[in-house]
């Protein structure tokens, strides 16, 4: 069950990346059902709020008819950063399963466990599910994007170097 969520999961990564957005994917579920689903689109969006677990959330809570999602679990491709680590806390939700880490932003254990702090909701999590493919598709995807700018940009080593950190900056 778990591994076919967060399958469902990747599969929503995969359509980010198509549409030229870092790939993370997000389901959440209860009772085997999905009842949200969600995937990063900051660049669509233009927004810095738009990631995939918070596109779930407001999707389940739609679909519940309710904020709290006590009875949810949330399968998401990215380690939640602490945006979305402080969502799952308010929604109440009791179960986190992520594949992989995030060294950048990742709040459950990477860069600070925010789910151990004593905040009035402690969410249980399960790591790696999957990472190996959770983990290839956003590589693929940088890859992908070093690859068009390396062919896009001109000699001129400045660009170049700008190119690069933009490919950096992005990356969350
Ligand atoms: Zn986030």
């Amino acid at each position: 069950m778990d591994e076919q969520m967060m399958r469902e999961a990747l599969e929503l990564a995969r359509e980010a990346a198509a549409e030229g957005e870092v790939p993370v994917g997000c389901v959440i579920t209860l009772a085997g059902r999905i009842v949200g689903r969600g995937r990063n689109r900051r660049e669509l969006g233009k927004s810095a709020l738009a990631h995939a677990e918070l596109e779930a959330i407001a999707e389940a809570c739609k679909t519940l008819g309710g904020w709290r999602l006590w009875q949810c679990t949330l399968y998401v491709t990215l380690e939640p950063c602490p945006m979305c680590a402080g969502a799952i806390i308010n929604a109440r939700i009791p179960r986190v399963v992520y594949g992989a880490r995030d060294a950048k932003a990742g709040s459950c254990g990477s860069i600070v466990d925010l789910f151990s702090l004593p905040y009035n909701h402690k969410p249980q999590v399960e790591q790696g599910l999957l990472e190996t493919e959770c983990s290839a598709v956003l590589s693929q995807f940088f890859q992908d994007l070093r690859e068009r700018r390396r062919q896009k940009s001109s000699p001129n080593p400045e660009t170049q170097s700008a190119a690069r950190l933009d490919a950096g900056e992005i990356q969350c």
